[in-house]
């Protein structure tokens, strides 16, 4: 259930290593956001005679200008992923400015409410179609909004169905922006107010046309599937390479699969190094349908690519310290590009590489990782068997390694749960936040 996890839990701090979401990115919504808020106190709207009134136009401000902000960081380009850190960061970043644009504006009628001292007279005007039709707009974005909240709390929907529902959110806008020029509000009355509002609706709706109509057609490319094989429950397939592919270690790519999911991108790490011919991805059943991809992908089927992204391999190459890098089962796949690199281009640094697993039946990517180490001998690489040693701990790792964990960068892919406790454990033992990096499977949050 997602429930109250709705507004809060995210807080405005990072949540596996409970950093400050400092980025430039961020700066830069902040400025927008304080940009908006000088721009309406300058302005002295009428509405500041009246605190309840004052207080709901500005709430009616702020959830247009958050929500049109919002949009913009959906965006998924190489450009955003850099200023928010990587992509999971901008995410987060994202649903902070969704939940906060959603809480101004339910809270937009309520201070409109005691403004009118909750009578029956404005009750009906908000509440009966067309007794005042700029109102009405304003209601039926408030109404859509709440449906797509109940929606959200009540029930465990499947991702594909969330998307859909959120791709309402649009309306949600449009209306909302409509209602604010229209019904006599402080935006129509204040030029520069309305310039500011429309220059970030209209940076808002250009963003969501982008992602809904342009950002797949102008940005994938078709790839063949060149091998597939399987282990347990790990699909792995083996993707043409297209021309001018360019990536990182480390890097993921969204994948569509047309005959399981026609409108959907997924996202896998590549796990193949970056000079391959192929491009290797490692699929875990995990859920709907990563479940019926064994069944139904074939060899020579044609997929549809997008990217590559991703920030975590950015981050190893540019830290020359000595490394701990801890992956929870499929987490091993970013890893396994990186380890390749390591050997290609040796840095001369140390790492120590901990497979966490339940047990040998999982370790299915055990002898490519020894081949490295056995390449590279300044690469250890060891695995951690959950059934034997139960959960992997910061305090178990630093036992098996030498020199002092506090000189490490120590880089996590796994579990949100285990990249949360060991992020804790390790910065107990004295690593510094700044040298935990992570990479989170999940966008859409834990
Ligand atoms: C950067 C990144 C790299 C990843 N690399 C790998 C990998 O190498 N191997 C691997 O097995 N898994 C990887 N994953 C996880 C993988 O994407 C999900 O397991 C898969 O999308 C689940 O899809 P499903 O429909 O089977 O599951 P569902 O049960 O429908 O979804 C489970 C969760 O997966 C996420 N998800 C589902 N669809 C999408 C989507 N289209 N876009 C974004 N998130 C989605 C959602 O958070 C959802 O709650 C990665 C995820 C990310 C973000």
């Amino acid at each position: 259930m997602r429930t109250l996890d709705l507004f809060v839990p995210y807080e405005f701090r990072d949540p596996v290593t409970r950093r400050w979401l400092a980025s430039p990115g961020t700066l830069l919504l902040l400025m927008a956001c304080a940009a908006v808020i000088v721009i309406w106190v300058l302005q002295k709207p009428a509405s500041l005679s009246d605190p309840w009134r004052a207080l709901a136009k500005f709430s009616a401000f702020n959830a247009i200008s958050l929500l049109s902000l919002n949009f913009v960081l959906s965006v998924r380009a190489r450009w955003m992923e850099r200023l928010f850190n990587g992509m999971d960061r901008q995410y987060i970043v994202h649903r902070l400015t969704g939940r906060a644009a959603v809480l101004f504006m339910l809270l937009h009628p309520i201070f409109l409410l005691a403004h009118n001292s909750f009578s029956l007279e404005a009750l009906r005007t908000y509440l009966v179609p067309g007794v005042d039709w700029p109102v009405s707009l304003g209601t039926l974005s408030f109404v859509i909004v709440c449906v797509l909240i109940a929606l959200t709390m009540m029930f465990r929907i499947p991702y594909h169905i969330w998307f859909i529902t959120h791709r309402f959110m649009i309306f949600v806008l449009v209306l909302s922006f409509v209602h604010a020029v229209l019904s006599g509000s402080d935006v129509g009355a204040y030029p520069v107010m309305m310039g500011a509002l429309s220059i970030l609706f209209a940076m808002g709706v250009t963003s969501d046309l982008y992602m809904a109509f342009f950002y797949r057609p102008l940005n994938s490319r078709k790839v063949k599937v060149l091998r597939k094989s399987s282990f347990s429950d790990i699909l792995e397939l083996k993707l043409m390479r297209p021309h001018g592919f360019n990536m990182e270690p480390g890097q993921f790519i969204f994948v569509q699969f047309p005959k399981v999911a026609r409108c959907e991108f997924f996202p896998f790490s590549i796990s193949s190094d970056q000079y391959e011919d192929h491009i290797r991805i490692s699929i875990k059943a995990a859920g709907d349908t990563t479940s019926r991809l064994k069944d139904a992908v074939r060899k020579d089927d044609v997929l549809r690519i997008l990217g590559p992204y991703g920030m975590f391999g950015k981050n190893y190459m540019s830290h020359d310290r000595d490394m701990i890098w801890v992956a929870g089962g499929i987490g091993i796949t970013p890893f396994l590009s990186m380890a390749m690199n390591e050997s290609i281009h040796p840095t001369g640094r140390r790492i120590d590489l901990i497979y966490a697993m339940r047990g040998m039946d999982d370790a299915h990517y055990d002898r490519e990782l020894h081949r490295e180490s056995s390449i590279n001998r300044l690469f250890n690489y060891m695995h951690w068997l959950s059934m034997e040693r139960g959960r992997i701990s910061a305090e178990g790792i630093v036992r098996e390694i030498e020199g002092d964990v506090r000189d490490r960068v120590v880089m996590i892919c796994g579990p949100p749960a285990m990249m949360e406790a060991l992020s804790s454990q390790f910065r107990k033992l004295g690593v510094p936040t700044r040298n935990i990096i992570y990479e989170d499977f999940n966008l859409l949050g834990h």
